[in-house]
């Protein structure tokens, strides 16, 4: 916890300003004996900037080993989904022939459709996914590339499905800040940690039972960004992170309130209850089901001054 001392907030540095929300048991991803095993944790609100963040988390070489135990397509889906959606109609407004970077850009799918009208520049570790991003058009870029050649160079900077892995996320902020030009945007697709149904119970919330999902945007933290990088205004969407059929998400709706009117029933109403139809396996869940289907995500994006502030 922040309160301690011990550990500072990852989203601030601040330390003695933690709230901790709630906690759960650990889980092993996948749920095999060869999965990777998070251990019971917290989650923790910063009272000062707002961050959503996991304690513990794994360590930055487990994690690593993690992300190499992936197969290269585990991060590809078919279409663009709706924070996806959202952004391309951000890229539809720029001018023709803009830079635009896709940092942790996997296979280029977003940029991809843009690659004849602007200029489209893509960074991933993954050396099979850069290499089909590369194929589809992107210019990919190195780490030492990145940093050292495109100072001000970007019109529009997007991080999509990246901000929630981050260890630090202001420090790799800060920086892709440098490199977008006056009057250009950073764009942040993640999830949306003020949601209601992450609120309910925050460590039960689908988003943080990924044991690589570090932390959570909110919308204090938005406005704490914008403040740190001196942004000139920002904008807060929130939407759906996959398109779930109707059908899907009455079900989904109906097996999330009953898990929760289940938890928050006293014993006696608890133990009947388990025994009603539509209650019953609800009763014998151990953690919450994926309630993907609300608005869990957020395109949140940071306008840079025309003019350099100094
Ligand atoms: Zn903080």
């Amino acid at each position: 916890m922040f309160s301690t001392g011990a550990v500072r907030c990852p989203g601030c540095g601040a330390s003695g300003g933690g709230l901790t929300l709630s906690g759960a048991e650990g889980f092993c991803q996948p749920p095999t004996d060869k999965g990777f095993f998070q251990p019971d944790y917290h989650i923790l609100e910063c009272t000062s900037c707002g961050l959503l963040c996991r304690s513990p988390t794994l360590s930055d070489e487990e994690l690593s080993a993690y992300y190499s135990s992936l197969e290269s397509g585990h991060w590809e889906y078919p279409t663009l989904n709706p924070p996806e959606r959202q952004i391309s109609a951000l890229i539809a407004s720029l001018p023709q022939g803009s830079n635009i970077l896709d940092f942790g850009c996997s296979s280029g799918r977003l940029l991809k459709p843009w690659v004849n009208q602007h200029r489209c520049f893509g960074f991933e570790i993954n050396g099979a996914a850069a290499e089909k991003a590369a194929e589809r058009g992107l210019v990919m870029l190195t780490e030492e590339t990145l940093w050292s050649e495109h100072e001000n160079q970007f019109h529009m900077v997007i991080l999509v499905d990246v901000f929630e892995h981050l260890r630090h996320p202001a420090e790799l902020l800060r920086r892709l800040w440098s490199l977008i030009s006056p009057g250009g945007c950073l764009v942040v697709g993640t999830g949306n940690g003020d949601h209601w149904a992450c609120r309910l119970d925050p460590a039960q919330f689908w988003y943080f039972r990924n044991l690589e999902h570090l932390c959570m945007l909110t919308h204090k933290y938005a406005v704490y960004l914008e403040k740190e990088l001196a942004g000139a205004g920002k904008s807060w969407v929130t939407l759906s992170h996959y398109d779930v059929p109707w059908h899907a998400r009455m079900r989904l709706h109906v097996a999330h309130a009953a898990y929760w009117i289940v938890q928050y029933s006293p014993e006696p109403v608890r133990m009947v209850l388990s025994w009603l139809p539509g209650f019953r396996k609800a009763a014998r869940w151990n953690n919450a089901p994926n309630y993907g289907c609300c608005k869990d995500h957020v395109v949140f994006t940071v306008k840079k001054p025309s003019v350099e502030v100094s």
